[in-house]
């Protein structure tokens, strides 16, 4: 059984950006990669990064997302955002 520290979240949600980017080291990716199997809840920011990666370069596309998905996300991201803004 892998034991997952909660702790280590937030630590891991600053570096998704960057795994999704493929701008992280190979043992850091690893890492990330394990802790996503075992972990709803950074499972579920790094569908967020991903959705909002793909707005970003494909914005002429249009993205038709369950209504109850596009009200999640928006609630995730403003709550980054004012996380950002007291940091
Ligand atoms: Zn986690």
């Amino acid at each position: 059984m892998t034991q997952i520290n909660p702790d280590c979240c937030p630590e891991l949600a600053e570096k998704l950006s960057a795994f999704i980017d493929e701008e992280l080291p190979l043992e850091v990716k690893q890492t990330i990669e394990v802790h996503l199997v075992n972990c709803t809840d950074c499972e579920e920011t790094l569908k967020v990064e991903l959705f909002i990666k793909q707005r970003l370069s494909q914005t002429s596309v249009e993205i038709s997302a369950p209504h109850e998905l596009v009200i999640r996300l928006r609630e995730e991201i403003s709550t980054w955002q004012i996380e950002q803004d007291l940091s």
